[in-house]
């Protein structure tokens, strides 16, 4: 059946409110904005057709209200919600109760969201699917002496999980058995605090693996495809810092087994919407099943620039109830894309989050150059939500190119009143392990120490003055040529 939606509510705040109100003004759906009142001039306030203050600045007291965000769309003839990424969007009782109130959840049936939110019932739910999973154990551990045997049979080194964990929190890496039973102890009072549930189990630590996740979209009639893989192996605190598509490293074989791997993933709960199912790459190409997000992912834009498709506008058409518009086979990779998260962390200080207010902001421009964010000049990162200013993302038909492009980008892009992320990814674009494609999740525990970000004129006093002298009229006789090149913030990792 067909529903129609004239009105959507944007459950969330920032790059991702006004990524999704962008399409819906597209599609002709007018759109609702909720904000709290630290957001009240934010971009996604002044974009919607009509905004509604929730709260006061802490999420819990503002956009994690699901039901008075239930009661204002109610109040306001919304038809349906989107509810980005993050806050509500993994909340199976929301989604619930959404649908409760006779509006329309743009995301997956609370079933999926359920059984996906937990790593556990994921397993599971796939086992009989044919999706490879990392070896572990079959549930959940609870006593430390047995999981220790299982661990031993699993082999060290290995992960301690929380079930219920996610941002790259609830995970314990134990190198040798001496350290298992104090490591289990703490990972589940860990668990037991930060998400009121103990449960964890182990799972094989794979040994330098990249993460490979692949896009999935279903439709209300069991029609599921998949629009290839996101690459995301550069990650601090096991969370992702930069992403690109295609992978270098998949071969059309292998990208079409984890395509089928993801896509049962996908059929093994029933779901609808757009999602991502996440895998450990094994150097040698074996690959595993980690966890699928029931939402629209943060690194979404490389996979829209790759393959041409707005994914918000296919999840608002699929909880409209249409059928998938294409089939697989109409789906295929153009050119390459590559995303930058700017972060308000210093990279310097082990990526400390940081706030303050954007004393001067302007953004990169040209061909091939995205940016999804939403703040503008004079306005403040707060501690009071992610610290993610923007989204870069640069589109271009090579690789090489793309990272041209991103280089290009970071250095046209102006952010002071708080450190920035941006230094410490241009570091990763001039950096031989990415420019070859030979990294992996390890990139920055290998190779960034927060020397690699030292000015190029500090380290040159640091030569001596005599030394500088010298170099200096080496670089005066070759200026005629790098007549417009500010001095650069990193230093270059080569020789
Ligand atoms: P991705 O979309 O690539 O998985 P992140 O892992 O950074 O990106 O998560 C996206 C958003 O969801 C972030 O705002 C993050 O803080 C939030 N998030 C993810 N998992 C959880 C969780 N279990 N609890 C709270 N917030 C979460
Ligand atoms: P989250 O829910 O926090 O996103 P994931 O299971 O997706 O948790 O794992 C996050 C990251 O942790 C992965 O991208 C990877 O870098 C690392 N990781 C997770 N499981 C393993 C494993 N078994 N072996 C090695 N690294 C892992
Ligand atoms: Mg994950």
């Amino acid at each position: 059946m067909e529903h129609t939606i004239t009105k959507i509510l944007v459950a969330n705040r920032g790059e991702i409110a006004l990524r999704v109100m962008r399409t819906a003004r597209e599609m002709g759906i007018k759109t609702v904005a909720i904000y709290s009142e630290a957001d009240r001039r934010a971009p996604h306030v002044m974009f919607a057709d009509q905004a509604v203050c929730i709260g006061p600045a802490p999420s819990a007291n503002s956009y994690l209200k699901g039901d008075e965000i239930i009661r204002i769309s109610a109040s306001l003839g919304v038809d349906a919600i989107h509810p980005g990424y993050g806050f509500l969007s993994e909340n199976a009782d929301f989604a619930r109760n959404v649908e409760a109130a006779g509006i329309i959840f743009i995301g997956p049936r609370p079933h999926a969201i359920e059984i996906m939110g937990d790593k556990l019932s994921a397993k599971a739910a796939v086992e009989n699917f044919d999706v490879p999973l990392v070896p572990g154990t079959e549930g959940e551990v609870k006593d430390v002496s047995e999981a220790l045997l299982l661990a031993h049979d699993i082999g060290f080194p290995v992960m301690i999980k929380a079930s219920a964990g996610g941002g790259g929190k609830g995970m314990r890496i134990v190198h040798n058995p001496e350290e298992f039973a104090s490591q289990m102890q703490r990972a589940v009072s860990e668990a037991t605090n930060s998400f009121g549930n103990g449960a964890v189990f182990v799972e094989k630590y794979i040994q330098n693996p990249r993460h490979i996740e692949i896009q999935v979209l279903a439709d209300e009639y069991g029609n599921v495809v998949h629009l290839f893989e996101r690459e995301c192996s550069i990650q601090r605190r096991h969370q992702k810092v930069i992403e690109e598509a295609p992978s270098v490293i998949l071969t059309p074989e292998l990208r079409a087994a984890m395509g089928a791997a993801a896509v049962s993933v996908a059929k093994a709960c029933n779901y609808r919407g757009a999602g991502t199912v996440e895998f450990i790459f094994e150097p040698g190409g074996k690959f595993y099943f980690l966890e699928m997000n029931t939402r629209l992912q943060v690194e979404h834009p490389v996979t829209e620039q790759i393959t041409g498709k707005d994914l918000v506008k296919e999840q608002i058409n699929i909880a409209k109830g249409k059928v998938l518009s294409f089939t697989q086979e109409e789906l295929s990779i153009q050119g390459h894309s590559i995303e930058v998260r700017v972060y308000a962390e210093d990279a310097v200080a082990n990526f400390m989050p940081g706030t303050g207010v954007l004393k001067e902001y302007r953004r990169p421009q040209g061909l091939g150059v995205r940016v999804d964010d939403g703040l503008e000049q004079g306005m403040e990162v707060s501690i009071y939500y992610d610290p993610m200013i923007a989204k870069l993302i640069t589109f271009a038909p090579t690789r090489d190119e793309a990272i041209a492009r991103m280089k290009r980008a970071i250095s046209e892009y102006r952010i002071s009143g708080v450190q920035t992320t941006l230094d410490f990814a241009q570091y990763v674009m001039n950096h031989d392990a990415f420019v070859s494609g030979k990294f992996d999740t390890h990139f920055v525990q290998n190779y960034f120490t927060p020397e690699s970000l030292i000015p190029e004129n500090e380290s040159l006093e640091a030569l001596g003055a005599a030394a500088l002298v010298s170099m200096l009229q080496e670089n005066k006789a070759s200026q005629k040529t790098v007549i417009n090149e500010k001095p650069s913030r990193w230093k270059s990792n080569r020789g």
